[in-house]
């Protein structure tokens, strides 16, 4: 039996971060991926095929609506599905390679196979064979799946995950979104730009709840000018199938009962965290009530050589989130004192303009007491922003009212998506807003709108409004 310092089951971005940085740290390390393909949901059915839709979908978008206003004439674009996804395919494939070849570079033993535990330091490799391995350390990395409502059959046809959104071989006629929030935006944004209709049902009163409200409601008014239709503060209570149609019922907030009927119906309502077939019982572990397997502050389970970490534990089921505790938990065998500040874990909508947020929303700075100045800036006051046609949205930064520190940094418009690093990197070192104002930004760029929301929170002295 093979028997290793470090043995990872689940190769997302947790999981394969974690191997790597085991591996430069000089641990023997395996890791367990139940697919052929490596990457996990980010890499497979998340991040990448969805903004390399995205970018596609946009491409088109812009061809359509945007180039005559460049000067550019071409005769009607057509949409070519099976291309599209044959090209996100493609990105995919090159991306999943890039990670095998990681793995061989770093020595990393990967096995395919469903991992689960027999005792606390014995993992069973379920695969084409079956074997078993010791580790000294386990890293609990297996991800999370869709979630879906109670009363809802995903058909994975026509009712279906956003898995099955990013392989439609056709151009929706009406896809109706459940859920409002990244990823019901995201998709949604796709297939409307390809020429869907698209309805969005959502339960609470605005779109991307976790952000702040200027961004959610920023973000509402562009996307329903961009022609997405939008259900605000409805229950779903039914979601039937009859042949090729799909009708959503919902209430209203006055009570009335609404009925939506399109082709395909997203559900994305969340993920919820994945543990299935792990036989955490034989490790001593168990899981929250929400499905999460608990850790303490070092990402250690109830057993402590055993830790957990990305989707399946608490916090943001973000790719970039499970990097870092990827590291960290290596880092923490390794003897070392990393540290992650999940306050400033940034968090993005890839839209178009994008959203992107780090830090206090001014909701959560309400509701926690703190004293603070807010200073914004409209990205149409941009030279950059009007020379590329991207006028839509805002900065807006949140600042301590008696220290200037900032607390929170919220961008939508064009590169937002790039722009959040700046506030990344201004709040690791408790920069202040006056800070950002003294800096030098090149011009014409979007990154303006960045100093000039400083400007505006420190004194209102933005200098272009
Ligand atoms: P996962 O990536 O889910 O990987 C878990 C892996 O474990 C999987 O490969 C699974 O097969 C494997 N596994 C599970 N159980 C076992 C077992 N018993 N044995 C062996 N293997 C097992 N995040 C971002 O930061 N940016 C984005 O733009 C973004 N876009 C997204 C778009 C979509 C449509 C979706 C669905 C998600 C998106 N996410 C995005 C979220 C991101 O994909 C996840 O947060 C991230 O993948 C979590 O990483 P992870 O390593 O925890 O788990």
């Amino acid at each position: 039996m093979n028997s290793y310092d470090i043995a990872i089951i689940g190769s997302g971005p947790g999981g394969y971060v974690c191997a790597i940085r085991a591996a430069q740290l000089g641990f023997k390390t395996a890791l367990i991926e139940k697919y052929n393909s490596l990457g996990g949901t980010c890499l497979n059915v998340g991040c990448i095929p969805s903004k390399a839709l995205l970018d596609s979908s946009e491409h088109y978008h812009n061809a359509l609506e945007n180039f005559k206003a460049h000067g550019i004439e071409i005769d009607s674009p057509r949409v070519n599905m099976p291309q599209m996804i044959e090209r996100k395919r493609k990105v995919v494939a090159q991306t999943v390679d890039g990670i095998r070849f990681l793995m061989k570079k770093n020595k990393i033993d990967v096995y395919h196979g469903v991992g689960s535990f027999v005792d606390p330091h014995t993992i069973k490799i379920t695969g084409e064979k079956e074997e078993n391995l010791t580790a000294k350390h386990i890293v609990i990395a297996t991800g999370s799946k869709p979630s879906s409502l109670p009363f809802v059959k995903i058909d994975k046809e026509r009712i279906i995950t956003s898995t099955e959104a990013l392989e439609l071989q056709e151009v929706p006629k009406h896809l109706i979104v459940i859920g409002g929030g990244v990823i019901g935006v995201e998709l949604g944004s796709v297939y409307k730009r390809l020429g869907a209709k698209v309805s969005v049902v959502e339960y609470l009163d605005r779109i991307i709840p976790a952000f702040d409200s200027a961004l959610s409601k920023e973000l509402y008014k562009v996307l329903k000018k961009q022609g997405m239709d939008f259900y605000l503060s409805h229950k779903v209570t039914a979601v039937e199938r009859k042949g090729d149609e799909v009708t959503v019922t919902a209430t209203a907030p006055d009570g009335k009962e609404v009925q939506l009927t399109g082709d395909y119906c997203l559900i994305s309502i969340g993920r919820r965290p994945y543990t299935e077939g792990l036989n955490l019982e034989a490790a001593g572990l168990s899981t929250d009530e929400r499905g999460r397997i608990p850790v303490n502050d070092h990402l250690q389970t109830a057993v402590p050589h055993i830790y957990a970490i990305g989707d399946v534990v608490r916090g943001a089921m973000l790719a970039h989130k499970a990097e870092e505790e990827g590291v960290f938990v290596a880092e923490y065998i390794a003897g070392q004192k990393p540290h992650i500040d999940y306050n400033l874990i940034p968090n993005v909508v890839y839209t178009w303009p994008e959203v992107a947020s780090v830090g206090r929303s001014e909701e959560e700075l309400k509701a926690a007491g703190i004293p603070y100045r807010s200073g914004s800036f409209p990205m149409r006051a941009l030279g950059r922003a009007r020379a590329s046609g991207d006028i839509d949205g805002l900065v807006k930064i949140l600042a301590h009212a008696e220290t200037d520190e900032i607390l929170g940094f919220h961008v939508i418009g064009a590169r937002a998506a790039d722009l959040v690093a700046e506030g990344v990197v201004a709040m690791e070192f408790r920069a202040s807003a006056e800070d950002l104002a003294r800096i030098s930004h090149a011009h014409p760029t979007f990154a303006e709108a960045i100093k000039e929301a400083a400007l505006d929170a420190t004194g209102k002295r933005a200098l272009h409004m």
